[in-house]
């Protein structure tokens, strides 16, 4: 297999028994395309490995929020965490539990805080000093008290992309740790807020194990600190940021993670919480396009495709590689293409320097684009977004249409 469940029949790629091609004759192109299977798998990848520890999975939703991959997941047993009142709306309209609802974020507004406390969410990630006082002000104002954690910016480096790392002192993510103890006990004293973890989310994209290990001995020796101080803390969060294989990237194992992550913390009886995003969703899908024109210049070949950088802006926005394979196998040539789409921008590009045998017409399949593709999407250039496609055990289903013309425009006024 390529990725998880795409593989090569007859020369034919299909995804989870379902030929690519089929796809695009039925839903035309450019189309995201989901496995639940892998979905699923990459979910259960994460319960199985933790067993011992019972942890609170929580999906970052902003990864991938369409609502069939929430409601998969939901079923599944999965938490959410959400950065916006939006995504909370969606977890709900998915069959998600708010009461496993996590709502991180920078900037959260009062009707947010509001409506997140009405649902009963499980916890707040609290992000600064000003923050906490406007969550305990709603929460004081509706009679209620929201349980909170600290997201604390650890300062260790994630070794990842700068755009991605997010929890080095220079970022504008969290708590400064050497501020922790003092706004924890602050916050003890507040009567809208009830002290209940302590977090952190270094980044994205992590391949390694030592960034997430110096990022929990440093919360422990903080709910230590507290612990002496009369703050006691049920759970731990771990954030999300585990890598996935775009390329060549060596992975730590699930199973090495998961026991790292026991082994500190052994002997404590805090709740583990997990907030994978990538993880889950980035190597279950991929985004199928056509091969509108060859354009072979003096020095680079150019294969033009008909998507772009407003449907998967990761490769111009991070410099990132996403593996590209020929839906059909044929007997041309291969030439060295950069990929390209559309729109009018020389950083409109999907993948740089490939080798592919291709014709005009043919169809190719940009991997691992399950995560931050669909959902960074825009209009640019006034280009419809993609439909999403899943296929789940050889039947395809949609599960976003293509939006039209009036989509675009249903929300501007003539003057
Ligand atoms: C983006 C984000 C995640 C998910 O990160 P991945 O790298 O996709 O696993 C988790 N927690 C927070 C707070 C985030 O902002």
């Amino acid at each position: 297999m390529l990725t998880p469940q795409l593989e090569r029949i007859n020369g034919e790629l299909h995804y989870e028994g379902v030929a690519l091609s089929d796809i695009a004759t039925r839903f035309a192109t450019p189309t995201y395309v989901y496995s639940r299977k892998a979905i699923l798998d990459n979910f259960v990848a994460y319960q199985n490995a933790f067993s011992a520890l019972n942890p609170l999975i929580c999906y970052a939703v902003k990864a991938n929020s369409n609502l069939s991959v929430l409601a998969t997941l939901a079923r599944a047993g999965a938490g959410f965490d959400i950065v916006s009142a939006g995504e909370l709306r969606r977890v709900i309209s998915a069959g998600g539990d708010p009461r496993k609802v996590i709502f991180s974020g920078v900037a959260k507004r009062a009707d947010e805080i509001a409506f997140a406390l009405s649902q009963d969410i499980y916890c707040f990630n609290i992000e600064s000093e000003s923050e906490l006082h406007r969550v305990n002000d709603v929460a004081a104002l509706h009679g209620k008290r929201a349980r909170i954690t600290f997201r604390i910016n650890p300062d260790v480096d994630p070794k990842t992309h700068p755009y991605i790392s997010t929890g080095l002192k220079s970022n504008k993510f969290g708590v400064a740790h050497g501020d922790a103890i003092r706004l924890y006990a602050l916050a003890s004293t507040l009567p809208g807020i009830e002290v209940h973890g302590i977090e952190c989310h270094i980044g994205s994209q992590i391949t390694e194990l030592s960034p997430f290990v110096d990022a929990l001995r440093r919360l422990l020796a903080l709910v230590d600190q507290l612990a002496a101080r009369g703050i006691r803390l049920e759970h731990i969060d771990l954030g999300g940021g585990r890598g996935i294989v775009y390329a060549d990237e060596k992975l730590a194992p699930m199973t090495e993670f998961a026991k790292t992550v026991a082994d500190e913390l052994r002997g404590r009886s805090m709740h583990l919480l997990l907030e994978p995003g990538r993880s889950i969703v980035g190597d279950a899908g991929l985004l199928l396009t056509r091969v509108e024109f060859l354009k072979h210049g003096e020095t680079k070949n150019f294969a033009i495709v008909d998507a772009g950088m407003n449907d998967l802006i990761r490769p111009t926005l991070y410099d990132a590689f996403h593996p590209v394979e020929a839906v059909s196998a044929n007997s041309v040539a291969p030439t060295r293409y950069d990929i390209v789409g559309p729109v009018c921008e020389s950083g409109d590009w999907l993948a740089k320097e490939r080798l592919l045998s291709l014709r005009e017409g043919d169809l190719i399949a940009v991997l691992c684009a399950g995560a931050y593709g669909m959902v960074m999407s825009s209009n640019y250039n006034t280009r419809a977004r993609p439909s999403e496609v899943l296929v789940d055990r050889g039947n395809a289903h949609v599960i976003r249409e293509r939006e039209s013309f009036e989509d675009m425009v249903a929300h501007e006024h003539v003057v």
